[in-house]
């Protein structure tokens, strides 16, 4: 108890803090008994790309958070308008017919900014939380059409569609699936466009095609009648940064189409700015009936997410004469709105979009792809500012390691960290996503410290035996 008496501050020493978070803090994610022993890095401070933490470290970011800090740390625009509108409104509902203005202005900046009729936004408080509006919206819409029967959702094997019951049905993360009961009924998986690692001898481009017509077999096994929506994220970011061939979206596209299902691009990461686009399906080439959003739409300074929503499918629901029930408490928070809001200015108004395409991604890309030349790593991919390498034994037979999945990459993830590095690692790949305003002096700093921490690791695995093939 006398923890939660305790004034906890920056300046208590580390241990002091790693106990308290140990005791009473349970962690996302995490295998709490051993982050326990060995005790959570404590982050206090971010400025830019860079962050600090309770050890003074000046440690870049390589993740921009959770995909989410687009605009970079500390920013002071974003802490006034806070400020501002927890003074003046700090909270309302925006149910029961009323509505206010950081909802109203928000939502309108969104429709501007989203390609076609995607005119119509529903707020939630996180990508998880969009994604149940989704299930609910889609399956909502085919009842008001007169099909009710139609409420299969086919998602993909390793997608990320968050972590609530709904999102992490709609996600296909095997290790999530096994935990609670999962996936919730009518929502199945086809393979993932994952050429790398399970293109076997086809090229990417008959893979890509291989791939999306899985989603026709689904369809047509299911019975087309019966199939509400497919969902994806335009370019796969927590199962690995997998960017998929060229030829894959436009037969997704073509397929959707044909079989009149309705498309939800999840991009939730590939939103504003990302991929080089405002969103990602613009740079894939795409048209979404709903957009998943979040992360980015804030970078990550206040919680909100929502759904953009196509003029067809709102028109049909709002005008069905019945209430759509569903909400949140928080839908459309007024701060977090507003927060959102000028987020979205600063990302215009000073260009990061076009610093991404021009400056950003040209000098990063040639660099990432550089590290092909280290033993380590066979492929690197890169769009816009989302990045991976494939860690391998082997790069002509884009083998595995014949250890646990994983295990290379955690080697590679625990090397970055003490280089002061934040680059993830999904099973033996590693990845990148940082904020959208890293500057190339930045990017020479992140990719110094990425190749002394792949040449490191590649010591520690060779001298333990870990670089054999499976
Ligand atoms: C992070 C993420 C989500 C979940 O968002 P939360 O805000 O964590 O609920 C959904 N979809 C994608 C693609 C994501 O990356």
């Amino acid at each position: 108890m006398g923890s939660v008496m305790t004034k906890i501050t920056n300046h208590l020493p580390t241990a002091e803090l790693q106990a308290l978070d140990a005791a009473h803090h349970m962690h996302p994610f995490t295998d709490d008994a051993a982050l326990a022993r060995k005790g959570a890095r404590i982050i206090t401070r971010g400025k830019g790309v860079w962050l600090t933490d309770s050890d003074g470290h000046e440690i870049i970011d390589g993740m921009a958070g959770l995909w989410c800090v687009n605009i970079g740390y500390g920013r002071r625009e974003l802490a006034e308008v806070a400020a501002r509108q927890m003074e003046e409104l700090c909270y309302y509902n925006t149910f029961f017919q009323t509505s206010h203005v950081p909802a109203i202005a928000l939502a309108a900046k969104i429709a501007q900014l989203a390609p076609g009729d995607l005119n119509h936004v529903f707020y939630a408080g996180s990508g998880s939380e969009a994604n149940d509006t989704n299930i609910r919206l889609v399956r909502r819409y085919w009842d008001v059409k007169g099909q009710p029967q139609r409420k299969v959702i086919i998602s993909r094997k390793n997608a990320y569609h968050g972590s609530t019951m709904g999102g992490a049905s709609l996600g296909g993360m095997s290790g999530m699936h096994a935990q609670g009961g999962l996936p919730i009924p009518d929502i199945v998986h086809i393979n993932q466009p994952y050429w790398w690692g399970e293109g076997g001898d086809m090229t990417p481009e008959e893979f890509g095609i291989a791939r999306a017509r899985e989603l026709e077999q689904k369809i047509q096994e299911i019975g087309a009648d019966r199939v509400a929506a497919f969902i994806a994220e335009p370019i796969q970011g927590a199962g690995g940064v997998i960017v998929p061939p060229e030829t894959y979206w436009p037969e997704i596209q073509r397929i959707c189409d044909e079989y009149g299902i309705l498309l939800i691009a999840d991009e939730v990461i590939t939103g504003f700015g990302r991929t080089g686009n405002w969103f990602g399906s613009q740079t894939m080439g795409i048209r979404p009936h709903i957009m998943t959003i979040a992360k980015g739409l804030s970078s990550g300074y206040a919680p909100i997410g929502g759904s953009i929503i196509c003029n067809e499918v709102y028109r049909t629901v709002a005008e069905s004469g019945e209430d759509f029930n569903h909400g949140y408490t928080y839908s459309g928070h007024p701060v977090a709105s507003a927060v959102a809001l000028r987020n979205l200015e600063i990302i215009e108004d000073e260009g990061i979009i076009d610093h991404v395409r021009n400056v950003a991604h040209p000098y990063l890309a040639e660099k990432w792809k550089g590290l092909t030349e280290h033993p380590l790593v066979g492929e690197a991919q890169l769009v816009g500012l989302m990045g991976s390498i494939a860690l391998t034994p082997d790069k002509e037979r884009r083998a595995r390691f014949a250890a646990e999945p994983g295990t290379v990459g955690y080697r590679c993830r625990e090397r970055c960290f003490a280089n002061d590095l934040i680059m993830r690692h999904v099973g033996d790949r590693m990845i990148i996503a940082p904020a959208l305003v890293i500057r190339p002096e930045e990017i020479d700093i992140l990719i110094e410290r990425a190749w002394k921490s792949l040449d490191e690791c590649y010591a520690e695995i060779k001298a333990e035996g870990l670089l054999k093939a499976a």
